[in-house]
C-alpha cells in the first residue's frame, strides 16, 4: 500500500426535507473546510425536497464559497442521490455524509488522514449509536449477513460517513445498475479498506426519511446487488426441507401401517402443518426471486438513475480532471 496524497477533496451530501439541518450543516462544513490543507469543494444534492431546503442549497452556492448545488427533479433516494452528486465531483478523495447531522463533520480530517496512508476506502464505525432499538437491531442483523456473504470484512455497513478514492467513485458510476447500495458496491471495488471509529450523534432536526418501507426496500436491495448467493441459499434450504419432508412422510406411513386407519385420520391435522411449512417456504422463495426479476426489471429499462434539473456554483464540466 502506497501513501496517498490528496489534491482536492469532494464531500458529496444528500439532502430530502431538511431545512432545518442545513444552517448548522453548511456553517459546520464551512470550518471544517476552511481548515483544511487542500482545496475542497461540498456538493449539495438535493433529492427532491418539497421544503425550502433547494433554495437554501441554491443560495449557499451563489456565494463564494466551497459549496455546490445539485438539485434533481424530483425524490431518487439517498443512493440515488449521491450518484449524482458523483456525477459531478472534481476532487480525487470523496467523501460523503449524511445531512442530518447524526455523522459529524469534524470527522472529516480523519477520514482523510486514513486514506492518505494509501486506503481507497474508508468506512467508518458508529461509536455509541443514537439511533432507535429497531433501527439498530435490523442493520445489526443485516451487517451480519453482508460480512458472511461477502467475505469482506465491515462492521457497519450502514454509515454513510465515507471515504473513497475518485477511481473507486467512477467504476461506481460505470455500474449500470440503479438498485445499488454504495457502501457495499464500493468495497467490491477496492483493495484496501480500512474502518474507523467515529462520533455518531442525535438528528439534529425533523424525522428519519426512511419509512419502514423504504428501509426494507433498502435490505433488500442491499441483499440482491451484493450477490446471487442469497439464491443459492434458498436451493440447499429447499433440498433440506424436501429431504425432512420425505422423511416425515415415511414415519407417517409406517405409522399408518402399524397402527392403522383410525391413526392416519388423526394425522391428517399434522399432515396440514407440513403442508403450511412448503406453502411458507415457498412463498418465501417465490418472494426473493421476485425481488431479483423485480430488479432486473428496473434494470432492463435502464432508465437513468436521476435527472440533474441544474447544477450552481461549480465550473462546467470541461475544468474537471
Ligand atoms: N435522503 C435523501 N433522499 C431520501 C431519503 C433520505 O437524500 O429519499 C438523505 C437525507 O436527507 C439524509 C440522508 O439521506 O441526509 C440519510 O437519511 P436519514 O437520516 O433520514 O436516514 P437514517 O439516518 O434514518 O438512516
Ligand atoms: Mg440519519
Amino acid at each position: 500500500m502506497q501513501p496517498y496524497a490528496i489534491k482536492f477533496l469532494s464531500v458529496v451530501i444528500p439532502v430530502y426535507n431538511e431545512q432545518d439541518n442545513l444552517p448548522t450543516l453548511l456553517e459546520r462544513c464551512k470550518k471544517v473546510i476552511e481548515q483544511l490543507p487542500v482545496p475542497a469543494e461540498v456538493i449539495l444534492v438535493d433529492d427532491g425536497s418539497r421544503d425550502n431546503s433547494a433554495r437554501m442549497i441554491r443560495a449557499a452556492a451563489r456565494e463564494d464559497g466551497p459549496f455546490v448545488a445539485v438539485i434533481l427533479n424530483r425524490n431518487y433516494g439517498q443512493h440515488a442521490a449521491v450518484m449524482a452528486g458523483f456525477s459531478r465531483v472534481r476532487g480525487d478523495l470523496v467523501i460523503t455524509l449524511d445531512a442530518d447531522l447524526q455523522n459529524p463533520p469534524e470527522e472529516i480530517p480523519n477520514l482523510m488522514r486514513e486514506a492518505e496512508k494509501g486506503f481507497e476506502v474508508v468506512g467508518t464505525i458508529r461509536m455509541m449509536r443514537k439511533d432507535s432499538f429497531f433501527r439498530r437491531f435490523a442493520s445489526r442483523i443485516i451487517n451480519n449477513i453482508v460480512r458472511k456473504v461477502t467475505g469482506v470484512h465491515m462492521t457497519d455497513y450502514g454509515c454513510m460517513l465515507r471515504a473513497y478514492r475518485r477511481h473507486v467513485v467512477d467504476t461506481m458510476l460505470a455500474c449500470n445498475e440503479r438498485s445499488t447500495f454504495i457502501p457495499m458496491l464500493a468495497n467490491s471495488f477496492a483493495r484496501y479498506t480500512t474502518e474507523i471509529s467515529v462520533k455518531h450523534e442525535e438528528r439534529g432536526a425533523g424525522d428519519s426519511k426512511y419509512s419502514l418501507l423504504k428501509l426494507i426496500n433498502l435490505q433488500f436491495d442491499l441483499l440482491t446487488s451484493m450477490s446471487t448467493a442469497p439464491l443459492r441459499l434458498l436451493t440447499f434450504l429447499g433440498v433440506i426441507i424436501a429431504t425432512a419432508g420425505t422423511l416425515f412422510a415415511v414415519a407417517l406411513l409406517v405409522m399408518r401401517v402399524i397402527y392403522g386407519a383410525a391413526w392416519g385420520v388423526e394425522g391428517v391435522f399434522p399432515l396440514f402443518a407440513i403442508l403450511f411449512i412448503f406453502v411458507g417456504a415457498q412463498f418465501m422463495g417465490i418472494g426473493l426471486v421476485g425481488e431479483y426479476i423485480g430488479r432486473i426489471y428496473y434494470d432492463v429499462r435502464a432508465r437513468p438513475r436521476f435527472i440533474i434539473e441544474e447544477v450552481v456554483g461549480q465550473p462546467t464540466a470541461e475544468t474537471l480532471p
